[in-house]
């Protein structure tokens, strides 16, 4: 069976790592055949609050991989919630970063109506505690968002604090607040949260070590996977390496834990759900 190895969450930077080429052949190299790349902060390339090439430079690199490499890459576009911190820290009064941020995500929606990502995120809350106006205006934007996302037609991929049922249960009304089908939303690093039960209907994108995927497939095999990846010299190990995905989903095939019928779910009839991606 052809199983179309999908990392649902993986950056490449060639500002501060190894770059798109690099990481897509080191990624193809381990079985890996999709890379679903979203963009990073804009301080990582040295322009602070330049969203939009902080969006222009991941299409350009997936771009490259998709013409120089045998890996498909897609696009992933919006604003880290970090930004909304930095802007507010800069000194910006909350109507101005509001404006900032909400300018920025419509251009994210602009890029994947005309077919250049295929969804809008990172956005979401910070991980990090924060003030409650902050909290307040960060919900509001992940609203606005979820809003942008039902009217593109796209999914939206959610940075947020270290999530349970709880927080999935939050995050799936503020869906259907938002007219967003709650599939739509992935919940990206997320634990083995497969069960409906425990995500409320959202789109589980599991960090793909060992324990958080044998837990997560003994439930339910509607999740995704990804690693996380920074692509960032500076901070090596801080998340899963670029060829965990192949990796990970190869070895569990071969030991039983992960029969290839569910293998195939995952990265290709999930994907496909969630993208429309084929
Ligand atoms: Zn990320």
């Amino acid at each position: 069976m052809d199983i179309p190895i999908t990392d649902n969450h993986i950056h490449v930077d060639p500002y501060n790592g190894e770059g798109p080429l690099k990481i897509a052949q080191t990624f193809h190299r381990s079985g890996g055949k999709r890379m679903i790349i979203p963009n990073k902060p804009s301080w990582t390339f040295g322009e602070p609050f330049n969203f939009q090439k902080a969006m222009h430079l991941v299409l350009d690199y997936v771009k490259k991989i998709n013409t120089e490499s045998e890996v498909e890459a897609y696009a992933v576009v919006g604003l880290h919630p970090a930004e909304l911190s930095r802007l507010l820290e800069s000194g910006k009064n909350i109507n101005t970063a509001r404006d900032m941020v909400k300018k920025g995500l419509d251009y994210a929606q602009k890029l994947v109506l005309e077919g250049e990502a295929v969804a809008i995120g990172e956005i979401g809350r910070p991980h990090y505690e924060v003030s409650p106006e902050e909290w307040d205006l960060q919900n509001e934007i992940m609203i606005y968002t979820m809003k942008l996302a039902r009217d593109a037609g796209c999914p939206v991929q959610l940075h947020t604090e270290t999530s349970q049922e709880p927080q999935f249960k939050e995050f799936a009304l503020m869906a259907d607040k938002a007219g967003l089908k709650r599939y739509k939303l992935i919940k990206h690093f997320s634990g083995p949260y497969t069960d409906e039960i425990e995500n409320h209907g959202l789109t589980p994108s599991l960090i793909a070590t060992r324990d958080v995927v044998s837990k997560g497939i003994k439930k339910s095999n509607y999740f995704l996977m990804e690693t996380d990846y920074l692509d960032d010299a500076s901070r090596p190990g801080a998340v899963l390496g670029p060829k965990t995905v192949p990796r990970r989903t190869l070895e569990f095939i071969k030991k039983g834990l992960i029969s290839e019928d569910d293998a195939y779910k995952i990265h290709s009839e999930n994907i496909k759900k969630v993208y429309g991606i084929e």
